[in-house]
């Protein structure tokens, strides 16, 4: 089966098991080559709902994590999104798709930090070579401090397990009406996944369902 016709299949059974709804995301889903994010031997599982390895002991989510935290973000057009773990650069190319698809009027924008050169240069490469590029800014460093240059941000997306207190500086960098995504919770028995939005300077939080991510480790992390 061809990579496009697995990847329809794919977004399919995410629509029937009803975890996405979202028309902005599905479409997303259609259209970014998961296959060209993942290592090269595992191209042919791509389309598989599963979490798979990338190196360096990290993982990139299982595709219904992806589409869930970009559902549950509500990204729309024109939105100015910081992720956090940008990994593969998998799921910075589906947020790019969403909030500056080719041709829209209101560009939005993904800046994504990494802390592991060695990923960040090649997610770097891939979003270029699916032509995200100009979509998304790699940036390679601490995301725990989040990106204070280019606050603050309609969306923050956090694809790395954070302790039960969420790192002061994302709350800081997101706008007014702004919505955070992010796992916390124990950093060896697995974390929930909460919405956090502020209304005003006020933060409410919403438990959604048990998860299981890498660690996010620097100053406001995990220590190494
Ligand atoms: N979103 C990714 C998957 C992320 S895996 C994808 O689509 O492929 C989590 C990533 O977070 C790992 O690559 C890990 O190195 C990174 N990470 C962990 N702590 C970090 C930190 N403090 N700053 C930036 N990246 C971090």
């Amino acid at each position: 089966m061809e990579f496009e016709e697995k990847r329809k299949y794919l977004v399919e059974s995410l629509i029937n098991r009803k975890i996405v709804n979202d028309q902005n995301v599905i479409q997303a889903m259609l259209k970014v080559p998961r296959h060209k994010f993942v290592p090269q031997g595992a191209a042919s599982s791509a389309y598989l709902d599963s979490p798979l390895s990338i190196g360096l002991g990290q993982t990139i989510s299982a595709p219904h994590m992806n589409a869930m935290m970009c559902e549950y973000l509500e990204l729309k057009e024109g939105d100015k999104v910081l992720e956090i773990g940008t990994g593969s650069g998998y799921h910075a190319a589906l947020c790019a798709e969403i909030v500056a698809p080719e041709d829209c009027k209101n560009p939005g924008h993904v800046y994504t930090i990494e802390r592991h050169k060695k990923l960040a240069d090649k997610a770097q490469k891939s979003l270029e070579d699916t032509n995200y590029g100009d979509r998304v800014t790699v940036i390679h460093g601490d995301g725990t401090l989040g990106y204070s240059k280019e606050a603050p941000y309609d969306k923050i997306l956090v694809t790395a397990a954070s302790p039960k207190k969420v790192p002061p500086p994302y709350k800081k960098q997101l706008k007014e009406g702004g919505i955070l995504c992010i796992p916390a919770g124990s950093r060896e028995w697995g974390q929930n996944l909460y919405i956090i939005r502020r209304e005003g300077d006020e933060f409410k939080s919403e438990n959604i369902t048990g998860v299981r991510f890498v660690s996010l480790i620097g100053k406001y992390g995990w220590q190494e």
